[in-house]
């Protein structure tokens, strides 16, 4: 009795190595048949980037989507592709991929936001700022969320939707520790100079006290506000702001000028404004304020007065526009006082010195050298905010983009 047990304690060794053995061979199995899946798989992703590579990029995109939903793994590669595709400026293709993945379900939420974003900037690229819109506002909180939003901030620019702008550039400096206070000064005054272009003064009002509140004593604020006060026949209103400019940021006061003058004529003051333009001069000639003050200069105190000036300037800031305008008012003097000769001289030195002065008087752009005739807010080269510097130049034509 004892030994039959003995011999069936024998056994159980023998079925414990075939169940192991059984249980290898079924890996073994199960390991030949994911090794089949993978070499199936990646044929398929061969034979895609092949037709990639083969310029049939429509075959390529249908392929390699049925590689994706058989392996996850493949998803790097489809932003990759997508990006591609947008880069070449083929965006319908670019959106088919990206739509493809944020469709996908077992999308992890990283991905699935990563997949929103790019959906988001192929359709900024498309032009389909809705759909834009939409797509960018699904990204989640997280590796995203700030490239996101700054597409946002961008595309409201464009569309010039100041409002979301403004929305947009706040939660963008709750994310990221960079301050966007100028942009948001920057935006209020387009709202204020909107409104006050509709002679909608409580909006324009309302705007302007919110761009300074973003940045105090901001100068396009102040230049705003000043309008504002003209607008509504309060001039002294508008003097006293606009000498905030002018003891602050007096670099932008020719953008000011003009009205300045009219303020002060209201108030009966032209010699007043007129000298305090003069005493900026000192440090401002170089560049259109200079134009404005001698175009009132010939006007309220003549030419005699204007040449006097403009000999002065020369000593200390010479500038071509200078010399242009000192031209301009010795010929306006010679043809009262003659000789003929000497009016034909002047005339033709002028026309030299002005062909000169229009081919290189330019406002530069100190983020992207963009050159332009009039002074700009917002660069249109690179759309930076105040990165033209106030002063207007005569440097060399440069090789970059100008108008
Ligand atoms: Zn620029």
């Amino acid at each position: 009795m004892i030994q039959i047990e003995t011999g069936w304690l024998l056994l159980i060794p023998i079925f414990f190595g075939l169940g192991w053995l059984a249980s290898r061979w079924d890996l073994r199995l199960e390991a030949r048949q994911d090794e089949r899946e993978r070499l199936k798989q990646q044929r398929s992703t061969f034979k895609g980037l092949n037709l990639l590579l083969n310029e049939q990029p429509d075959q390529a995109i249908e392929t390699l989507v049925k590689v994706a939903q058989l392996d996850p793994e493949t998803v790097d590669l489809h932003f990759s592709l997508g990006n591609l595709f947008r880069r070449r400026g083929e965006t319908e293709r670019a959106i088919r991929v990206h739509q493809h993945l944020a469709n996908r379900e077992d999308l992890k939420p990283r991905d699935r936001d990563h997949a929103a974003y790019e959906l988001g900037r192929d359709f900024l690229r498309a032009g389909l700022l809705d759909r834009a819109e939409a797509s960018l506002n699904q990204v989640g909180a997280g590796k995203y969320a700030i490239p996101a939003k700054e597409s946002l901030l961008e595309m409201y620019q464009v569309e010039k939707d100041w409002k979301k702008a403004i929305i947009a550039a706040n939660e963008l400096q709750g994310l990221q520790d960079k301050s966007h206070q100028l942009e948001i000064a920057q935006f209020y005054c387009e709202i204020a100079q909107e409104a006050l272009r509709r002679a909608d003064f409580p909006e324009a009002e309302g705007a302007i006290h919110h761009a300074l509140s973003a940045i105090p004593n901001h100068a396009r604020a102040l230049i705003l506000q000043g309008d504002f006060y003209l607008a509504n026949e309060r001039p002294q209103q508008a003097i006293d702001v606009w000498a905030i400019v002018a003891r602050e940021n007096p670099a932008y006061m020719h953008l000011v000028a003009d009205r300045w003058m009219a303020a002060h004529h209201a108030v009966n003051q032209v010699n007043l404004g007129l000298d305090q333009l003069l005493a900026l001069l000192k440090t401002q000639a170089i560049g259109e304020l200079l134009d404005i003050v001698h175009k009132h200069m010939m006007q309220i105190r003549g030419a005699q007065a204007a040449e006097v000036m403009l000999v002065d300037v020369m000593q200390h800031s010479p500038t071509l526009s200078a010399l242009s305008k000192l031209a301009e008012t010795r010929l306006a003097l010679a043809e009262v006082t003659g000789p003929e000769t000497r009016v034909a001289d002047l005339k033709s030195t002028l026309g030299l010195l002005k062909q000169r002065t229009t081919a290189l008087a330019r406002y530069t752009c100190g983020n992207c050298g963009f050159r332009a005739r009039r002074f700009y807010w917002q660069c249109p080269g690179c759309n930076h905010w105040e990165a033209y510097s106030p002063r207007r130049t005569e440097g060399a034509v440069p090789s970059g983009p100008s108008m």
